[in-house]
């Protein structure tokens, strides 16, 4: 197992990390990524049916309060009529309408359900990927896209449990999803950051905010 590529920094230097009667993870060396090997992804028709259950909607208070998260250190940090991108805006699109209704634009890509990849062509003063990373197969190349589609000065903001200790991983429901393959720690974002010259700033446990350099 430890020859496995982390799917973030491409090195194969990962160290079992845990192991629970679905999956076993390791914990890369390099970038502190944990992840769990493919041979544990689903298919895309059950990530998909998986995702068809999520019941997320824009009406629903609770929801709102929950992306209000990585809202609130976003729209503080952004000019009146900014233009932003959505990336995993999911089956019911929340996030960008709470930025709308301040008075920016946003547009939404989901890999499932608004795979319009005319997207990538703008350029967006923020972008936001809330609850997305964790399923991403390929990290690197998504996030390297969304950077590069960011304008200078811009704020890419991400949401994700950050990954706990190897004592506290076993009883960690975030685990417990199957479409959760990527496990994200302070020092792998500091690591993410590092290239693009952008150190990251947290709040809570489970918000990142970089901005590029202007
Ligand atoms: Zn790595």
């Amino acid at each position: 197992m430890s020859s496995q590529a982390c799917p973030l920094c491409q090195t194969r230097d990962g160290e079992a990390y845990f192991e629970d009667s679905q999956r076993c993870y390791l914990q890369c060396r390099t970038c502190n990524l944990v992840f769990v090997p493919p041979i544990y992804y689903l298919s895309s028709d059950a990530e998909r049916q998986r995702y068809d259950l999520h019941q997320n909607s824009c009406s629903d208070p609770e929801y709102r309060r929950f992306l209000s998260r990585i809202f609130m250190p976003m729209q503080a940090r952004l000019n009146p009529n900014s233009r932003g991108l959505d990336f995993g805006s999911g089956p019911g699109p929340t996030l960008s309408k709470m930025f709308e209704e301040v008075g920016h634009s946003v547009a939404i890509y989901d890999s499932y359900y608004a795979k319009d990849e005319s997207v990538w062509e703008k350029r967006y003063d923020f972008i936001t990927a809330s609850e997305v990373v964790e399923h991403l197969h390929q990290p690197r190349t998504e996030f390297n896209r969304l950077w590069a589609c960011l304008k200078p000065g811009g704020i890419l903001g991400v949401m994700t449990m950050l990954a706990p200790a190897p004592e506290a991983f076993a009883t960690w429901h975030y685990k417990n999803d199957m479409t959760h393959v990527s496990f994200f720690s302070r020092n792998t974002f500091e690591w993410l950051g590092h290239p693009w010259g952008s150190k990251p700033q947290f709040f809570d446990n489970d918000v990142v905010l970089f901005q590029k350099n202007a």
